[in-house]
C-alpha cells in the first residue's frame, strides 16, 4: 500500500486524487475521471457504482462506523487493518466496473472482472467487508431496516434500532425496531458492493 494512502480524511476533496493515483497505479491511467461521494444512508454495501453516470458511492456506515480500535477486516479478500485499506480495496472494485465499461464490455462480475481483480491483487470478486476469523463478538441486526451492529460482548439490555425508532416510531423504545443479537459467524459480511 503506498504511504500516500494512509493519510485520508472522510472528505470528499480528497478523492479525486485517490482515485486517480489508483488509475494510475492499477489501470495504466486508462479511467476517465470519476465523480466520488460518501453516503451515510448506504448501509447494505460498502461501495457502488453507476458506470453510466461515472459515479461511485461510498458507505461511511461501513467504511468508517464499523472501524473500532484494532479491527481488521476482509475486502475484496484482502486483509484490511484500516479504513484507508478498506477504501482503497472498494474502489479499485468498483474502478474494475468501470474499467469494463471503458471497454464495452459487460461490467458485472463476469470472468473478465475476475481475472482483472486478481491481477490487481484482489483474490475475491465478492467483496463485502467481512470480518476475518477468529473473531468473537456479537451482530446486531434491525429488522427493519438491516442495519448491523457488532458489539465485543453481549449486550445486557434490550435496544432498538435508533435510526428506526427515530425515523418510524417518534423517538421512543420501539418493538418493533428491535435488535435481534447473535454470535458472529466467522466472515461475518457486515457489507457487500452490489456492483
Ligand atoms: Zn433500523
Ligand atoms: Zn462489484
Amino acid at each position: 500500500m503506498n504511504s500516500s494512502h494512509t493519510d485520508l480524511v472522510l472528505s470528499e476533496t480528497d478523492l479525486p486524487a485517490w482515485y486517480q493515483s489508483l488509475n494510475r497505479e492499477f489501470f495504466n491511467g486508462e479511467l476517465p475521471p470519476c465523480s466520488i461521494k460518501w453516503s451515510r444512508r448506504l448501509t447494505r454495501t460498502a461501495g457502488n457504482i453507476r458506470v453510466e453516470v461515472r459515479l461511485i458511492t461510498l458507505s461511511v456506515p461501513l467504511l468508517f462506523d464499523v472501524w473500532k480500535g484494532d479491527t481488521v477486516f476482509e475486502v475484496c479478500g484482502v486483509r484490511c487493518t484500516s479504513p484507508e485499506q478498506a477504501l482503497a480495496e472498494i474502489l479499485k472494485h468498483e474502478m474494475i466496473h468501470l474499467w469494463l465499461f471503458e471497454r464495452k464490455l459487460p461490467c458485472g462480475h463476469t470472468r473478465e472482472f475476475r481475472r482483472k481483480a486478481r491481477e490487481i491483487g484482489q483474490p475475491k470478486t465478492r467483496h463485502g467487508i467481512a470480518l476475518p476469523a477468529p473473531k468473537s463478538g456479537w451482530v446486531y441486526e434491525c429488522a427493519s431496516c438491516q442495519a448491523k451492529m457488532f458489539r465485543r460482548r453481549r449486550l445486557g439490555r434490550r435496544v432498538a434500532c435508533a435510526k428506526c425508532c427515530h425515523q418510524l416510531g417518534g423517538g421512543d423504545y420501539d418493538e418493533r425496531f428491535r435488535l435481534r443479537g447473535r454470535r458472529l459467524k466467522n466472515e461475518e459480511e457486515v457489507g457487500q458492493a452490489t456492483r
